[in-house]
């Protein structure tokens, strides 16, 4: 499976051409729609959709130049919406929450409480500041970030559900998650964050 991001066929909807302007002119390989308007494909996009969705190709032409293994190749991803939450590991001793990918952090980033005034949460920018001025922090949610992206990009749900746990969550999984949930904004998906522990407080 590709791991580079995609870019999506305005015609048959697969993630089959290179990202925003590098997919400009690109020829669809499942449809063989020319991603540059009406003009060089001869046909509205309307029309080439409805060819597509009775023949497979925006027309009978294009079927020859089409390897049916395209359709296999490249995925029509149905993932339009992720949920991030953060927890602590300490309230949910019995059973942990449901989720599709379960990051623990508890070892991974050290606890900053020690050295931070009392009652301030990762929503706090001291907290913020006080995970990312540490450089093994920054490397490992860069790397964190990283299967993240392969996660999604393998998925096949329509629902991605990511839960980011530490020892009581209102530190480090609050201000991780909200990372989670900011960057994953910019690629364009909808999301919804929330901070359990935080509310239960
Ligand atoms: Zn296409």
């Amino acid at each position: 499976m590709e791991n580079k991001k995609m870019g999506k066929c305005p015609c048959c909807e697969y993630y089959s051409i290179g990202f925003g302007e590098e997919g400009l002119w690109d020829i669809c390989p499942v449809c063989f729609w020319e991603n540059g308007g009406d003009g060089p494909n001869h046909m509205t996009l309307e029309e080439a959709r409805k060819n597509f969705n009775q023949i497979g190709a925006i027309d009978k032409k294009a079927l020859e130049f089409i390897n049916p293994e395209s359709k296999n190749k490249y995925k029509r991803k149905m993932l339009n919406k992720i949920k991030v939450f953060s927890f602590g590991f300490k309230y949910f001793s019995e059973k942990l929450p449901e989720c599709n990918l379960r990051i623990d952090l508890r070892n991974k980033i050290q606890n900053p409480q020690d050295h931070l005034p009392k009652g301030v949460t990762g929503r706090d920018a001291i907290v913020i500041k006080t995970i990312f001025k540490s450089e093994q922090n920054k490397k490992y949610i860069s790397s964190l970030m990283k299967r993240i992206q392969k996660k999604i990009n393998e998925t096949d749900l329509e629902v991605f559900i990511i839960a980011v746990g530490c020892r009581s969550g209102i530190h480090r999984s609050v201000v991780v998650a909200d990372y989670i949930s900011e960057s994953l904004k910019k690629e364009g998906y909808e999301i919804t964050t929330e901070h359990i522990n935080l509310k239960i407080r």
